[in-house]
This record gives C-alpha cells, structure tokens and sequence, in this order.
C-alpha cells in the first residue's frame, strides 16, 4: 500500500483487518508493506530526493544498485514478494471523488502469463466486490508496476484504487475492508461471507486517451451535468464550460464514445484541451443475485 505516499486509505482498511483476525483460525499468510516509507512520511506522491515520473510504481521489480526508491522496490520485491506471494492486492488511491475501483489484466496482453493465473486475477478482482472493475486490454507503454511485474511472474495481482489521496475516507476504507474480507474468505484464509454488490460493471481500459477522454474545448470553467456511474453515449454533452468574465457558456465538453462516466475532473478552473471527463466503453455488466 501507498507506493505513492500519499495513497492512504488503504492503511485504515488493512489496521481494522489485522486487528480483528483470529491468529489461532488464519489460514495462510497475510503479508502487509508501506513499501515507500520515505515518500509517506513526506506526504508526497514520490519522495524529494528521489524523483521518478510516475513514482515508484515505475520502477519494478526494482534495481540492488538502482535510485534509492528502486533500491526500496527491489527489497520488497526479493523480500516479500518475488518467492513468497501467491496472490497480490496493490493499494493505490486516485482523485478525492473518483468511486473505489479495481484494475486488473485481460487474458493476453501480457504473453508470458498463463490463462490460470489470468482467471485467479479476474476472479480476485470480481470477488473483491466494487461495482467498478477496469480491465486493462493492451500493454503499458512504459515502466513496469507492481503488479504488472507480478502478473508477469505468474501471481495472480489486482490493483485496488480506494478514493482520493491524503485524507481517510470512511465510507471507501469500508468498501476496502469488505474486499479484503471478501478475497481472504474466498482464499480461505478465514471464514466469513462473501458480500458482493448486485451488479459489477466491467469497463475498458485501453491506450488511446482520445478515445476514452473528454477534454475541454477551450479554457474557462467547466461544469459537468453527469455524474460517475451514468451511461452515455458518443457526441452526448457531459457538461459545459462558462467564462469566468462574461459568464457566457463558451462550449459543451463531448463524450468521445459510448460508455460509462468514470472520472471527472475535481478543479472547474480548465485550460484549453484538458482532459475532463473519462467515459471508457463497458465490456460487460455482472449479476450476482
Ligand atoms: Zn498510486
């Protein structure tokens, strides 16, 4: 958790977990890490000293001889992961109102992996329960994370994004904590019942920006009249921006394709071309009861 040190929340959620398990019925191992301890305790995304675009979720599986923050990747992931994982969540956060979500891989983008460990990760990735889950369909173009690393290594690895950075955000902790309940029952690491969400949506993550990206026409203030979750479709206005001095509407912002509004910009203050909204496709929408 937190490789970006500002990426909190996910600290909360694992506290109350520890906390309430039983040693004597745990099955298995359950292995926790701030993995970046210099960035947290600066409050930073990536620490001073060290800066790496991207942050240390670039740097994996790491380097003995590397920056110190690929030095710090590389011992956790000699240490704790590389020999010793069976399966791996990799906390992150996003924007303060983005939904909690779950990124993982599709069968195929990465040609070493098998199609066992492709399904334990989508399988991990539903049971987690959030009602989003972003399924990655082409390679990364740069760097390798945690968890691409891994997944290539043949552990099964999700990413789960709790909410915004910098701030505890009880509700999100919550849904956080019930994935992680939701996966170690469904591990059998100990027992409980696995509560998921009537519907999941599975939505699809893919290199184009353009494609999955609204941006803003020209600057001024941008008002969006959707909200996360709502379906649209190509050529739909998702908003508008107005000028902060004639307060004149100056443009609608589009949606670039069919899809789902998954991410809207925090700050209305925009510059011309920003990225505002992103409205991936929907692959599919799963039923559990
Ligand atoms: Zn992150």
């Amino acid at each position: 958790m937190a490789q970006h040190g500002v990426e909190i929340n996910a600290l909360e959620a694992i506290r109350k977990v520890v906390s309430e398990i039983n040693l004597q019925e745990l099955r298995g191992v359950l292995t926790y890490c701030l993995p970046n301890p210099i960035a947290f305790r600066q409050r930073q995304t990536v620490m001073s000293h060290d800066f790496i675009a991207g942050g240390m979720n670039k740097t994996w599986p790491g380097k003995p001889d590397g920056s110190l923050t690929e030095r710090m990747a590389y011992a956790v992931w000699t240490n704790l992961i590389k020999d010793n994982a069976e399966y791996l969540i990799d906390f992150h956060t996003d924007f303060r109102n983005s939904p909690v979500w779950i990124y993982y891989e599709a069968f195929g983008v990465s040609p070493s992996v098998s199609k066992e460990v492709a399904d334990k990760a989508a399988h991990m990735a539903q049971v987690f329960g959030t009602d989003l889950l972003y399924l990655e369909t082409e390679p990364l173009w740069e760097g390798k994370t945690l968890r691409g690393v891994a997944f290539d290594h043949g552990i099964p690895s999700i990413v789960a994004e709790i909410g915004g950075e910098s701030h505890f955000n009880h509700e999100q902790i919550a849904m956080a904590y019930r994935g992680l309940i939701n996966v170690m029952t469904d591990l059998g690491m100990i027992s409980n019942q696995i509560q998921l969400p009537k519907k999941q949506t599975i939505i699809k993550w893919i290199i184009d920006r353009d494609k999955r990206i609204a941006r803003a026409p020209n600057g001024g203030i941008f008002i969006p009249t959707v909200t996360i979750g709502d379906r649209v479709s190509k050529g739909e206005s998702l908003g508008y921006i107005y000028s902060p001095r004639t307060f004149e509407k100056t443009a609608d912002v589009i949606a670039p394709q069919n899809g789902l509004v998954f991410q809207i910009l925090e700050n209305p203050v925009v510059v011309a071309g920003q990225p505002v909204i992103s409205v991936p496709e929907i692959i599919e929408d799963l039923f559990n009861y």
